[in-house]
Parts: structure tokens; C-alpha cells; sequence
């Protein structure tokens, strides 16, 4: 039985980055998504397409088959007095802000002095190139609705 667009798949992962660091992994049970539906990064979901369940993959995604290239455009300087002043500053604290539009988006601290933090808002995985160990557990067809919504239903699903 091989994977196609269309199937709910199960699949065990550790993403780890170029060194060797782990990022993520499917803790305690497998993690399932709907396979051609662009649920997982375009370079997974590209290797595993035709591959068998049981077998098991080491599947390297660029940027740009993954997160994106980081774009220093999306890191921006802001003057430390517009943060709340309780916030502690650290590289890596993620917050919240809203753009004139009104819109929330998440954005990381990437530096900050004195008077100036600078925030990123590219995805924290923007730039780096994923590693991904994968076996493939199960795989079914998905119900009509779940093809209709573009994403699994039921147990290890992601309906909201
Ligand atoms: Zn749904």
C-alpha cells in the first residue's frame, strides 16, 4: 500500500536541524494529516508521495521547500518603550503584536539594547534546512468531508 492525494496518513517524525539538534517530533502517538493537501512542509509531503507504508525515510527539505528563506524585510526595530514593560527581554521571547490592518501576528526577539528590540516576524523555522526522519505507520482513505475540508477528522485530527 503506497501513499497518494487523498489518504489520511500516520506517520512517527523527529525533525532535527543541520547539526543534529531536534526541533520536533510526533510525541507519544503518530502525528496524522491529509497527504497532497499542503497540511506538512511542500518537501515532505513531495518525498513521501508513492512511498509504502512500514517504510521508513531521511528526507532533507531546503528553505524553500520548507519554511521559507528567511527575510530580513520581516525583521523589524522597534523602540524598547513601545514593549510592555513587564515583558522580559530575551532572545526568542515570542509575542503577540497587531499590525495597523489590525491583523495579530506572532513575532520573536531577535536583539535588543538600550533603547531599541528588534522583532522577527518570519516563521521561527524560516531559513533552515529540516531533517526529517519519517516512518510511515498507516494510511486509509479520507471521508468525503475530510477531502471536502482539506484536513483529517476524528482522533490525531486537527478539527477546531
Ligand atoms: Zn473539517
Amino acid at each position: 500500500m503506497t501513499i497518494s492525494k487523498g489518504d489520511v496518513v500516520a506517520i512517527d517524525y523527529v525533525l532535527r536541524d543541520g547539526k543534529g539538534v531536534q526541533i520536533d517530533a510526533s510525541a507519544g502517538e503518530p502525528m496524522t494529516y491529509l497527504h497532497g493537501y499542503g497540511n506538512i512542509v511542500p518537501g515532505l509531503e513531495g518525498a513521501l508521495d508513492g512511498a509504502a507504508v512500514g517504510s521508513s525515510h531521511e528526507v532533507v527539505v531546503a528553505p524553500h521547500d520548507g519554511y521559507g528563506e528567511h527575510d530580513p524585510e520581516q525583521v523589524k526595530q522597534v523602540p524598547r518603550k513601545m514593549l510592555p514593560k513587564e515583558l522580559e527581554l530575551k532572545h526568542g521571547t515570542e509575542l503577540m503584536v497587531r499590525s495597523p490592518d489590525g491583523n495579530s501576528f506572532g513575532v520573536r526577539v531577535v536583539n535588543y539594547d538600550r533603547e531599541h528590540v528588534w522583532l522577527d516576524a518570519n516563521h521561527p523555522l524560516a531559513g533552515i534546512t529540516l531533517h526529517f526522519s519519517v516512518t510511515i505507520r498507516s494510511s486509509r482513505a479520507a471521508s468525503p468531508e475530510e477531502l471536502a475540508h482539506g484536513h483529517v477528522h476524528g482522533p490525531g485530527g486537527h478539527h477546531g
